[in-house]
């Protein structure tokens, strides 16, 4: 896929921490329409669909997450350990300055993760930037893996948010 240099200028005002999920949703567009060459167009209208949020990231530094479990596991585990890592910012919260709060905390919905997808749109009207698989979906242990968390990944990441896999292992 060929950039243009006017749309590579355009990817360069996108925050550094989410420009490659923007630049792989706009190439997926422009693909999409049988083209190879993204322009600076293609950049706006993703911008529209995907990355809105970040340009107003500059004026708003806090970095807003959320956690996504499984919902069988939640029948056993009240996340103490998810937020436990968070508050110490260990493991894959390690990145996370002071300047960032968890804004939901929420269970899949049951196989094949019935409800992450209403919820993740109700959580963009919230500015979530990132959304943590946690890390009961993604460990053997008393509870196999998920299955299904490539798929919950794709639809998350369809949505233009950012995707961790893992918290407190
Ligand atoms: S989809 Fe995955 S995370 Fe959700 S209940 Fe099924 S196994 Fe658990």
């Amino acid at each position: 896929m060929r950039w243009n240099e006017e749309a590579l200028q355009e990817l360069e005002k996108v925050p550094g921490f989410v420009r490659s999920m923007a630049k792989r949703a706009v190439e997926k567009d422009v693909r999409k329409a049988g083209r190879e060459e993204v322009t600076v167009e293609d950049v706006h209208k993703g911008r529209d669909k995907h990355i809105a949020f970040a340009e107003d990231k500059e004026d708003d530094p806090v970095t807003r997450i959320a956690v996504v479990r499984c919902e069988t596991v939640s029948e056993v585990c009240p996340g103490v350990a998810c937020f436990k890592a968070f508050n110490k910012r260990h493991k894959h919260f390690k990145p996370y300055g002071e300047n960032t709060e968890i804004i939901g905390f929420f269970t899949c919905g049951g196989c094949p993760g019935r409800r992450v997808s209403r919820l993740v749109d109700s959580l963009k009207k919230h500015r979530v930037d990132v959304i943590h698989l946690s890390s009961c979906m993604m460990l053997e242990g008393d509870y196999p893996s998920c299955p299904h968390h490539n798929e919950i990944k794709a639809i998350i990441e369809s949505k233009g948010i950012k995707v961790v896999e893992g918290t407190h292992h």
